[in-house]
């Protein structure tokens, strides 16, 4: 009998029930607006970033409507405008290069190698292109870095860190999104934690999130935060800084904060997944894993492998496959972009010098969600699922003496 696997790649869990009890009082209060506060009250927004900052040790934060507007405020803050060059992942998502368009700025990318990650080499080699790197920890993937901020700061490139994957995960023992000059965060749905959209601004530099208060439309009621700089390093921000609404409101902020607290133990229950697939695919001819360095710790919301050299057809015989079964891959070699998997030759806002060598290995990425809906005998038995399709395609098509292996 051929197994076949029903469960959905995009039921997420629902939101706790004391994040449920939290959402509602502050409905019943009417006051959702971060600064519609009643006498003492201290709003859930602002506890959010009380508890956000304290939890990977910032010394600021600001909630945010997405995670998006979390990279414009960071890009706007560094004072990127317009004809900026910014340098950013050519294997990352669509709000990351968006988020340069939108301030004005010009991508310039950067490669991704076979462990996809950001590519030294090239980053090297382009670092006298722009003053901001938008680095993207794309897939949760963490590059070493120790080695790419010696290399950004020996050539004075500010780091900004898109963390929308990795929330909860560190390099070395150091939180994403403390390396950079700013981490950005997201909470929208398919993120770490979930309240439909949001985001999240954190970093150390107390003229920095003024600005980013500022900026998000804290309009002269700064004062109410509690992760963020003494009023007077707002003097003279608050005259020069324009107002770009895009702050989050109470209800989101109380979804999150019971989110929050159970962060570490959703990100065991993730990686727990994680370890069965990889497990049930170690060793299966034609698929090329993605390694784990013992320095990442990282939160596994997703899987991603390698089909390194199969040629197109064969890959997506495998995806129609799998997905006969009920397995759900995307790819990030198709031909157009659907979904939420687009490639960095498909903005074409932002024009780009060809990448072979990132071309190959974007060609053979198989990416996979990894919803906490999902038990450990559901990723086993889409492991299975995947072994014997990539398995039987890879016999098939002759594949074999295209892939190295
Ligand atoms: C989701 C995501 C973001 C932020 O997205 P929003 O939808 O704006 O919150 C940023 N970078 C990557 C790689 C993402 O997947």
């Amino acid at each position: 009998m051929t197994e076949r696997f029903h469960g959905s790649f995009t039921q997420q869990e629902p939101i706790p029930d004391e994040g449920i009890k939290a959402a509602n009082a502050v409905m019943q209060s009417g006051r959702l607006h971060r600064y519609n506060t009643s006498g003492d009250e201290v709003a859930e927004a602002a506890l959010l970033e009380q508890e956000f900052a304290a939890s990977v040790g910032a010394r600021y934060c600001l909630a945010v409507a997405s995670g998006g507007y979390a990279m414009t405020t960071a890009l706007r803050a560094c004072g990127v405008g317009h004809g900026d060059k910014v340098l950013t992942n050519a294997f990352t998502l669509a709000p990351v290069p968006g988020a340069i368009a939108a301030v004005g700025g010009v991508p310039v990318f950067v490669g991704v190698t076979e462990d996809l990650v950001i590519d030294l080499a090239d980053l090297a080699a382009k670092l006298d292109q722009a003053k901001v790197l938008l680095l993207s920890h794309m897939r949760g993937h963490i590059c070493d870095m120790e080695r790419l901020m010696a290399i950004c700061d020996a050539a004075g490139v500010t780091v900004i860190e898109d963390c929308a994957h990795t929330m909860g995960a560190a390099w070395n023992d150091v939180p994403s999104g403390r390396w950079g000059r700013f981490g950005c965060y997201s909470t929208q749905t398919y993120k770490h934690i979930n309240s439909g959209e949001g985001g999240l601004l954190i970093c150390d530099g107390a003229e920095d999130m003024a600005r980013a208060i500022m900026l998000s439309g804290s309009y002269m009621l700064f004062e109410k935060h509690r992760a963020a700089p003494p009023v007077e390093t707002f003097a003279q921000i608050k005259y020069e800084t324009p107002n770009i609404s895009g702050r989050m409101d109470n209800l989101r902020a109380a979804i999150l904060r019971p989110q929050l607290r159970d962060l570490a133990t959703q990100a065991a229950r993730w990686n727990a997944r994680y370890r069965v697939l990889e497990h049930g695919l170690v060793n299966t001819p034609g698929l090329r894993l993605i390694p784990r360095p013992a320095k990442e710790q990282f939160v596994a919301s997703s899987f991603q492998f390698l089909l390194l050299d199969w040629d197109a057809p064969a890959v997506a015989d495998v995806l129609a496959r799998c997905a006969a079964r009920g397995v759900e891959l995307k790819w990030f070699g198709g031909a157009e972009p659907t979904g939420f998997t687009s490639r960095y030759d498909s903005w074409r806002y932002a024009p780009s010098d060809p990448m072979p060598a990132s071309d190959r290995v974007l060609a053979g990425v198989i990416d996979m969600r990894l919803p906490l809906t999902f038990s450990e005998d559901d990723c086993a038995l889409i492991a299975r699922i995947i072994r014997a399709e990539v398995g039987a395609v890879y016999q098939m098509s002759g594949t074999q003496s295209a892939a190295p292996g």
